[in-house]
């Protein structure tokens, strides 16, 4: 399911977690060499991914 991202925050280990319009929220981990998203860091960054949509594994998991 594709749901649009309203916000960013931090979780208790300092992973950026984006927040889904759906009411879920998704890591964003930027940890090269293995998951590259140099914009998560940065402010200017996650404001620019606000309103594009992640494929949300959670409301995809839920049943119905
Ligand atoms: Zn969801």
């Amino acid at each position: 399911m594709q749901r649009a991202i309203t916000g960013f925050h931090l979780d208790e280990h300092g992973d950026w977690v984006a927040e889904l319009a759906c009411g879920h929220g998704q890591h964003v981990r930027h940890k090269p060499p293995f998951q590259l998203r140099p914009w998560v860091v940065t402010a200017e960054g996650r404001a620019s991914r606000i309103g594009v949509e992640l494929t949300c594994v959670r409301c995809d998991d839920a049943p119905g």
